[in-house]
C-alpha cells in the first residue's frame, strides 16, 4: 500500500467522525468512508482510528453492553452524555446534566466522574 493511499483513507475516516455530528462505531465509519475510498477495508479503520486515538484526535465513547463508539476529542472536552437507540443502535449526544449526583455517593466517599447513557427510542424509529 502506498503512503499516499494511506493518506487518502486515513484523510476519509477522520473526515467521517469530525462530520457525524454524534459518536460513530467502527462499522458506521466503515461504511460512511467506504463512500469516499470504495476499497477500504474494516482493519484499515481499526489502524486508523487507534492511531487517532493515541493522538488524541478523537476519543472513545464507551456505551455499556455495546461495541465502542468514536467522538472528536472537540465535542468530548464538552461534558455532555449519550442517547443509545435500541432498534437503530445508533448513538447521539445529549445536551446537559443532571447535577448534584455527588449527592447519591455514600457518606465519606467522594465522587470524581460519571457517565450516562439514555437508552430508548430515537424520533427515526420513535
Ligand atoms: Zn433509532
Ligand atoms: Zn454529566
Amino acid at each position: 500500500m502506498t503512503e499516499r493511499r494511506n493518506t487518502r483513507q486515513h484523510d476519509a475516516i477522520r473526515a467521517t467522525i469530525e462530520t457525524a455530528g454524534r459518536p460513530l462505531s467502527i462499522d458506521e465509519i466503515h461504511r460512511a468512508s467506504k463512500a469516499v475510498v470504495p476499497t477500504l477495508g474494516v482493519r484499515t479503520v481499526y489502524r486508523a482510528v487507534r492511531r487517532l486515538e493515541e493522538a488524541g484526535e478523537i476519543a472513545r465513547v464507551i456505551v455499556p453492553g455495546q461495541t465502542d463508539r468514536y467522538e472528536t476529542a472537540t465535542a468530548a472536552s464538552h461534558h455532555h452524555h449519550h442517547f443509545h437507540c435500541l432498534v437503530c443502535d445508533r448513538v447521539f449526544d445529549v445536551d446537559g446534566c443532571p447535577g448534584r449526583l455527588a449527592a447519591m455517593v455514600p457518606e465519606g466517599f467522594v465522587l470524581q466522574h460519571h457517565e450516562i447513557t439514555l437508552s430508548g427510542r430515537c424520533d427515526a424509529c420513535a
